[in-house]
């Protein structure tokens, strides 16, 4: 007889459930669709999640991100050091916020290097810009350290990050934080954003800026901007934030799964957790390198025809592209470990959805195609 055909195991699958459609419903029987009641309550418990007195909700990731930067006034000329492996949009925003960008190499665990952002701190540098890639926290004790000894600001890039923790403190806690709400982030409005502080000088820029610069009706104190989000994304996230502990925990198994499945095949390195650092697992990022039965692309290709996704975050170093390397703001830099992993990594399926009999056919597969 012929067994059934397997579902394709994809990369990412959003999912919502009851609580969210009735969520969403209630807003739009409500008559009230724009920001009102339900960002506040969003709001409340992202403040709940990073331990900060202060949650401003913005239109995405990428305005959460470019509001933290106009918000810390920084002058002409400044430059932010951030990771030149990450998606573009960090550095979009420091672009967008009329800022340099500057960069400096990443470690083994794919985030920014402490000694490397030290080395790259000029008399122009006004912030660190760590990435949180992959879910795993950047060693924000060391980098922090830095950030202290030079006097300049320090904006979380934890799109990827919700819930993580360094030394039992969350991300976005440690400076500015800014999340991403974006369908596949491991919490989703669709579109949508958050930024996290404890300066409450800052926080009212921050919602000065998201809403034209308007205090109060009419009444202006700054140019500002429309970064605002709305009641019915605000109500699609609020759930999710509610089982976010217990989905970062199924995310958690899988990875440890996959990693004993997975361990001892050549040239296949496995992701690691630092000490003191937790990952929330937005991604389970392998490295294919020298000494593996096939390349990363190879692989890639063969786990798709198995009807198993992956994907490749990211192919390129950020400024390795025309608009960048030419950009009058972009000061490009030798990052030869940022450069390998581009050219190595490759993101297995890891999400909540995933069941074990799904966990167990991606490990049979790679086992398979890279045993010798
Ligand atoms: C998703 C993401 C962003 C941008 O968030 P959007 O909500 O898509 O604008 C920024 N940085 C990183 C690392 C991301 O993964």
């Amino acid at each position: 007889m012929a067994s059934p055909p397997t579902a394709k195991i994809s990369i990412t699958r959003v999912e919502f459930g009851p609580e969210e459609e009735s969520s969403v419903l209630d807003v739009l029987r409500s008559g009230q669709v724009a920001q009102g009641p339900r960002v506040e309550q969003l709001e409340a418990a992202f403040r709940d999640l990073v331990g900060v007195e202060h949650a401003i909700a913005m239109s995405s990731g990428t305005t959460a991100l470019v509001a933290a930067l106009q918000a810390l006034d920084l002058t002409d000329g400044a430059e932010v050091v951030t990771s030149p492996f990450t998606f573009i949009a960090t550095v979009n925003a420091v672009l967008e916020a009329g800022a340099t960008v500057t960069f400096s190499d990443i470690g083994d665990d794919f985030t920014l290097d402490p000694a490397g952002v030290a080395a790259a701190v000029t008399d122009a540098t006004a912030a660190i810009m760590p990435v949180h890639l992959y879910g795993l926290p950047a060693d924000m004790v060391a980098i922090g350290a830095v950030a202290r000894a030079h006097d300049l600001h320090l904006v979380e890039d934890a799109c990827q990050a919700h819930g993580a923790l360094v030394a039992g403190r969350p991300v976005g806690s440690f400076g500015v934080g800014c999340f991403s709400l974006y369908a596949t982030k491991n919490v989703s409005s669709g579109e949508g954003g958050m930024v996290t502080t404890d300066d409450a000088a800052l926080a009212d820029r921050l919602r000065l800026l998201r809403n034209q610069g308007m205090r109060a009706r009419y009444e202006y104190v700054m140019a500002g901007h429309n970064y605002r989000l709305t009641d019915l994304q605000a109500a699609l996230a609020i759930p999710q934030l509610g089982r976010l502990a217990d989905a970062t925990e199924r995310r958690r198994q899988n990875a440890e799964k996959l990693t004993a499945g997975l361990a001892g095949l050549p040239g296949l390195v496995l992701p690691e957790t630092p000490v003191d650092r937790t990952h929330v697992w937005h991604q389970y990022t392998v490295r294919v390198s020298e000494g593996a039965r096939l390349d990363r692309d190879a692989l890639g290709a063969a786990l798709d025809t198995f009807g198993i996704g992956t994907s490749v975050f990211y192919p390129r170093v950020a400024f390795d592209y025309d608009c960048y390397r030419t950009h009058p703001r972009v000061r490009v830099a030798e990052v030869p470990n940022a450069r390998r992993a581009a050219s190595e990594v490759l993101s297995l399926p890891v999400h909540p959805g995933l069941g074990d009999d799904d966990v167990d056919r991606i490990i049979d597969v790679v086992r398979m195609l890279l045993a010798p």
